[in-house]
């Protein structure tokens, strides 16, 4: 143990180092492809090495290969954080190493997670009575709530905006449904009146609401698609895993109009709760159906324990990682306060940001601004506007994506770190402009 305490030190002082220095990294690996495998080892070491060299190799060879999601200018896809309660938390849990499939082989584990998804629940503003419980990603809490629509309609489509993130088109070849993509409006919003044109032509196991979507983070109208669905008795799947951290301030729940009318919705804390990936949670009023879908008891799993909760029977997982503690690690120590106050500044950046794009001449807002996500681009060509987001990239000194919207490339600023500055958000403006 003495080996132990003096390598947890030395791991501890790496991170705190890494945390207070990784401004200064390229946000962006500057790597070539195979540069990293070919500085390693091809074989394994046959002797014991000791844990210093494998903190001197994360420096030497693995650092250069980084693209620093924890950096505070990292402004691609949805920019994200693993604060220090979370990062704290992932040693506890790998320390206890539980696995919580059963009630029994960790009733902390179950239980703590059932606390937990409450409380987020609570913070924000789902109604009481909603079963939760812990995916490890979006793609797998979608893919378990299509499933459990499945189970009651097999064979049924699933029918989702030309926006929805493609975890739904996955879910739906691994579950070989037919897939129906309904056109948006203007603002990329799923339009209500395509989807009741496309009910009466599809028999449909489910309907895949987005709120935030990915693009550019556009909210359905799910109160007026939630009729539609009730009337087709189809499933209504809500993918929140952007947007739903936001609902902590009570300010955005506009966004969340209908969604008590969900049979099931995702919330991803790992994307804008400042948890560390992979956290995902799958909210749903019917869990006796996820059980069915789920359920399989195998002898060797068979217990005794009565009134108890199996996380195991409500997802695709049987080994299921002890992700509540650091949810509940972050909850505490952000607190609902510390939690609002990242999220709203987050959205004062982005605005100011677009703020900026509208008034110089030649920029352009290209979507609305609902979260903390702006979609921009500058006046010419895709082409030119792509080669302008690399030159700002192989700065180092910030990192931005692009979609394409309405036909157009267009770039993207996502505000999502909770070290982010407006300095920050200010360089990256003039990175843009320099560029
Ligand atoms: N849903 C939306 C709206 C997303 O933007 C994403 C990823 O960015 C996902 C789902 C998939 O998330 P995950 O990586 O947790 O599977």
């Amino acid at each position: 143990m003495s080996d132990f305490r003096a390598d947890a030190a030395a791991a501890s002082e790496w991170v705190a180092r890494y945390l207070e220095g990784v401004r200064e990294l390229p946000v962006l690996s500057r790597v070539e492809p195979g540069q990293i495998k070919a500085a390693l080892p091809d074989a394994p070491p046959d002797r014991p090495e000791p844990f210093a060299a494998v903190l001197r190799d994360l420096d030497e060879i693995l650092l250069p290969g980084i693209t620093h999601w924890n950096h505070p200018r990292f402004f691609a896809y949805f920019s994200i954080s693993g604060s220090e309660p979370g990062i704290l938390a992932e040693l506890l849990t790998a320390a206890l190493n539980v696995n919580a499939m059963l009630w029994r082989t960790s009733p902390a584990a179950t239980e703590l997670e059932e606390v937990a998804v409450d409380w987020l629940r609570q913070l924000v503003g789902l109604p009481a009575g909603l079963h939760g419980h812990i995916e490890d990603t979006a793609s797998t809490s979608t893919l378990a709530a299509l499933a459990a629509a499945r189970h009651l309609r097999p064979g049924g489509a699933v029918l989702c905006s030309e926006h929805a993130h493609s975890s739904v088109d996955k879910a739906a070849r691994l579950l070989e449904l037919p897939l129906v993509k309904i056109p948006a409006d203007s603002e990329f919003r799923m339009w209500p009146d395509a989807l009741a044109g496309a009910l009466a032509e599809h028999e449909a196991a489910a309907v895949v609401a987005t709120v935030g979507t990915t693009s550019s983070t556009s909210v359905d109208p799910v109160a007026e698609l939630a009729p539609l669905c009730a009337e087709a008795g189809a499933w209504l799947h809500v993918d929140a895993a952007y947007a739903g951290p936001a609902m902590v301030c009570e300010e955005n729940r506009w966004a969340f109009a209908g969604v008590e009318e969900a049979d099931s919705l995702v919330v991803n804390p790992h994307k804008w709760l400042f948890t560390p990936i992979d956290c995902s949670v799958l909210y749903t009023s019917r869990p006796d159906v996820l059980r069915d879908a789920f359920s399989i008891l195998p002898e060797y799993l068979r217990t005794s324990d009565e009134d108890v909760t199996n996380l195991m029977d409500y997802g695709p997982a049987l080994g299921r990682r002890f992700r509540s503690l650091k949810l509940w690690a972050v909850i505490r120590c952000h607190g609902r306060e510390g939690l609002q106050a990242l999220i709203r500044e987050h959205m004062r950046l982005a605005r100011l940001f677009a703020s900026w794009v509208e008034e110089a001449p030649a920029w352009e807002v290209v979507a609305p601004v609902p979260f903390s996500v702006v979609c921009f681009r500058l006046e010419g060509s895709d082409e030119e506007n792509a080669a302008l987001l690399e030159r700002v990239n192989a700065t180092g000194e910030a990192y931005l994506s692009h979609t394409v919207l309405d036909g157009r490339y267009v770039l993207r600023l996502a505000v999502g770190n909770h070290r982010t500055t407006e300095d920050d958000v200010r360089r990256a403006w003039e990175l843009l402009q320099e560029a």
